[in-house]
């Protein structure tokens, strides 16, 4: 069951029960994310197309 106005990480869908979560405003969205999927976010956001729309244009160059 989701709930828009509940914080879970965009990746794993933990919510911040369970871990620390750091927001991630992209688009005019706000998204929430775990530590342990920063490093997705930083280092192969394509990963996270599917999760956070508009993911594929973060690629590197
Ligand atoms: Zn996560």
């Amino acid at each position: 069951m989701k709930d828009s106005n509940h914080k879970h990480c965009l990746f794993c869908q933990r919510d911040e029960q369970q871990v620390p979560l750091v927001q991630v405003d992209f688009k005019g969205a706000t998204y929430w994310i775990c530590p342990q999927h920063i490093p997705v976010l930083i280092h192969d956001p394509s990963k996270l197309e599917g999760f956070l729309p508009g993911a594929k244009e973060l690629q590197a160059g």
